[in-house]
């Protein structure tokens, strides 16, 4: 079902933060992205996962500006990343 001009899994998963964040180097790149998500519901998958779980960490930066407590935010979002990383893992090795 893949062809040659398509990245492997775990390159597009590694670098998923890259292109979420719109990072990568090159447009060829975002475009090589974008063929593999087409192609792997897999890859798909993880993309809206951690797209979801930057922009709630996103949503926790935002809200908490004007509150006294940032070591309280930082711990929750020490959290959060730890979570996510266990069920990326997970995710990735199933
Ligand atoms: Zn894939």
């Amino acid at each position: 079902m893949h062809n040659a001009s398509t990245l492997p899994c775990d390159q597009v998963q590694q670098a998923l933060f890259l292109y979420i964040d719109h990072e990568l180097p090159s447009e060829q790149e975002y475009w090589s992205f974008q063929i593999h998500f087409k192609e792997c519901p897999d890859c798909t998958e993880v993309l809206i996962y951690e797209s979801n779980a930057l922009s709630l960490m996103q949503d926790l930066l935002r809200s908490s500006c004007n509150e006294a407590a940032p070591e309280e935010l930082l711990e929750k979002i020490r959290q959060q990343t730890e979570t996510l990383a266990g069920q990326s893992q997970v995710q990735f090795f199933s």
